[in-house]
C-alpha cells in the first residue's frame, strides 16, 4: 500500500488569497479548516517530494517535513508558486550544515534546469561556478515521456506533457505518473485538458492508476485550457475511465483550486462528489 500527503491544495495566490476580499476568501477565513488552503505540494514519503512552492517551510513545521532528509524533488514546472528557488539558496555553507554526501536531486523539465542555473548565477555572484556541490544539489533535465526510476525508492516515474504556461518562453511543464511499490499514481496539476500526446502515451502504455489527483484551479468554472476545471474534469475522468487508466477501484481527487474559482470546499463536494470525485485539501493523506 502506498501513501501521499497533500501538502498544500491552492493555486498561486493560496485561499484565502493575500489582499483579497471576495466571496470565497471571507468564507475561508469563517470557516477555516479545510477551506485554508497553502500552495500545491505533495509528500510521497520522507525523501520524496513533487514540488516546493513559497508556503514550503510552513509545510514543513506543520507536518514535521524534516527537509535534512529530502533525496528527491520532482519540480512540475517553473512557476513560482511550485518551486520557489530562493529556499534553495539555504543549502549553502554558513546556511545550514549538510553533510557532503546528502545530496538533493531535483529533477525537472529543461525550464525548471534553465531557472536553476539563472537563479545560482544571479544570486551567488563569483561564489558560483556552475558547481552544485557547495548546495549538495544535482539537477536533472528530464525528458516527457520518458521514465525516470529511483532504486532506491522502489519507485518510478514519468514525466508527461501538461497544456500550461502556453505562450510563456519553452517551457513545457509537466504531470508525473509513478509507481510506488506496485501502486500507480498521477498528479496533473497546471495540466489543462491534457495534449493528445499525452493521451496517446497513456493509451499506449495502458497504466492502471489506483490514485488520480487532477487539476481544478478553476473550481465550477470551465477552463480548458492552461488549467482545467468544471466540465473538463469530468470530461478528463471520462476518458480516462474509457481507455481504461481510471476504473471504479480508482481514488480519483481533484487539488490546486484557486479562489476565483467560485467555490468554498463544501461547495466543491456538492459539484463533485456526485461524479465519484474527491476534493482534496491541505493535511489530506491518502492511501492507495
Ligand atoms: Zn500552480
Ligand atoms: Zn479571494
Ligand atoms: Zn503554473
Amino acid at each position: 500500500m502506498a501513501k501521499i500527503q497533500i501538502l498544500g491544495s491552492a493555486a498561486a495566490e493560496g485561499i484565502p488569497a493575500a489582499f483579497c476580499n471576495c466571496r470565497v476568501c471571507t468564507e475561508a477565513w469563517k470557516n477555516g479548516g479545510k477551506d485554508i488552503r497553502m500552495r500545491t505540494a505533495y509528500k510521497l514519503n520522507d525523501q520524496v517530494r513533487i514540488d516546493f512552492g513559497p508556503d514550503s517551510l510552513a509545510q514543513e513545521y506543520k507536518y514535521q517535513l524534516h527537509s535534512e532528509r529530502l533525496k528527491h524533488l520532482f519540480i512540475t514546472h517553473s512557476h513560482e508558486d511550485h518551486f520557489y528557488l530562493d529556499l534553495l539558496n539555504y543549502r549553502m555553507p554558513g546556511f545550514s550544515v549538510v553533510e557532503e554526501d546528502n545530496i538533493l536531486n531535483i529533477y525537472g523539465n529543461p525550464g525548471v534546469i534553465r531557472a536553476i542555473q539563472r537563479f545560482f548565477w544571479e544570486k551567488s555572484y563569483d561564489r558560483f561556478n556552475g558547481d552544485y556541490k557547495k548546495f549538495r544539489l544535482n539537477p536533472v533535465t528530464l525528458e516527457p515521456f520518458q521514465p525516470v526510476v529511483l532504486e532506491d525508492q522502489d519507485m518510478e516515474f514519468y514525466p508527461v506533457k501538461a497544456d500550461h504556461m502556453i505562450g510563456v518562453g519553452t517551457e513545457i511543464p509537466m504531470c508525473y505518473i509513478f509507481r510506488i511499490g506496485s501502486s500507480w499514481g498521477m498528479i496533473a496539476n497546471d495540466s489543462g485538458y491534457f495534449r493528445e500526446e499525452t493521451w496517446a502515451f497513456l493509451e499506449k502504455r495502458k497504466f492502471k492508476l489506483d490514485l488520480m489527483i487532477n487539476d481544478c484551479t478553476g473550481g465550477l468554472l470551465d477552463i480548458e485550457r492552461g488549467h482545467m476545471s468544471g466540465k473538463y474534469v469530468l470530461d478528463t475522468k471520462a476518458r480516462l475511465e474509457k481507455i481504461g487508466s481510471v476504473t471504479a477501484e480508482t481514488q480519483y481527487y481533484i487539488n490546486h483550486f484557486s479562489h476565483n474559482g467560485q467555490a468554498t470546499h463544501t461547495e466543491l463536494e456538492a459539484k463533485f462528489n456526485p461524479y465519484g470525485i474527491q476534493v482534496a485539501y491541505d493535511g489530506l493523506e491518502i492511501e492507495f
